[in-house]
């Protein structure tokens, strides 16, 4: 199948998970997980609609950048992000979803102030508490919220998380229903530059039930590109 079939096919069933459960499907964001796929693919993906584009390395951010990949759609960072390469992510995207550490808090901040703009970023949650992923532990979430006043160029947009790899449908239901409810405590706690609209989880496997619980941004790659080849990709990095 063509990108701009298994897209169209996506769409179909962001719409049928959202209407099942009562949910407009037009609240819930599609972003193309572009690791591993070249311009060319990704310049497919955005004519086939998707909402937005998710990348996980700076390497490859910076080289599809470069050729102009991601015109026509907002462009996302979803991986790991060290703080000594910030500068190369700061001001290119329009949202870090992957904010997994107050160091990476402080050091988007600081070069946000730098550059004087305001960064739109989500918090990364390790909800499986995984030893294996990053993110802050739930516990962790509402104090750096209630702490966000201090960063003053930077916006917390909401909530991302990848719960642990399932196999049987169903499983990480629970996870993202603690995600949903994370959501509700943080608005129930409301900040000035805090807006937790956006609850972005769901891949290619899961994504029905992370409509189902909420999700208002699902990241699918395979689903929308075909399988990747991880034979060279330690599994930290993604
Ligand atoms: C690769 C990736 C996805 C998409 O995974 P698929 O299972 O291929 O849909 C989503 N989110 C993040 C952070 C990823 O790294």
């Amino acid at each position: 199948m063509s990108i701009a079939e298994n897209v169209a096919r996506i769409r179909a069933q962001i719409a049928q998970a959202a209407l099942e459960c009562g949910r407009d499907p037009r609240e819930i964001k599609l972003c193309a997980a572009t690791k591993m796929n070249d311009g060319e693919a990704v310049r497919q993906a955005i004519a086939a609609g998707v909402d937005c584009c998710g990348e996980n390395r700076v390497q490859e951010l910076t080289a599809k950048l470069k050729e102009n990949a991601y015109q026509g759609a907002p462009v996302h960072f979803i991986g790991h992000l060290q703080t000594n390469k910030v500068r190369q992510v700061v001001g290119k995207v329009d949202l870090i979803q992957s904010v997994d550490s107050l160091r990476l808090l402080q050091a988007i901040q600081q070069e946000a102030g730098k550059q004087g703009i305001v960064q739109d970023i989500l918090l990364e949650v390790n909800i499986g508490g995984e030893e294996s992923k990053w993110g802050f532990a739930p516990e962790e979430v509402l104090p750096v919220v209630e702490k966000a006043g201090v960063f003053t160029n930077i916006c917390i947009k909401g909530l991302m998380a990848i719960p642990p790899i399932s196999h049987n449908s169903g499983e990480n239901l629970k996870f993202f229903q603690k995600m949903f409810q994370l959501t509700v405590d943080i608005r129930n706690k409301i900040t000035d530059n805090v807006i937790v609209d956006c609850l972005s989880m769901g891949m290619s496997d899961d994504f029905p039930d992370a409509i189902r619980c909420g999700s208002t941004m699902v990241r699918v790659g395979t689903g929308i590109f075909g399988a990747r080849d991880y034979a060279n990709v330690s599994s930290k990095t993604m």
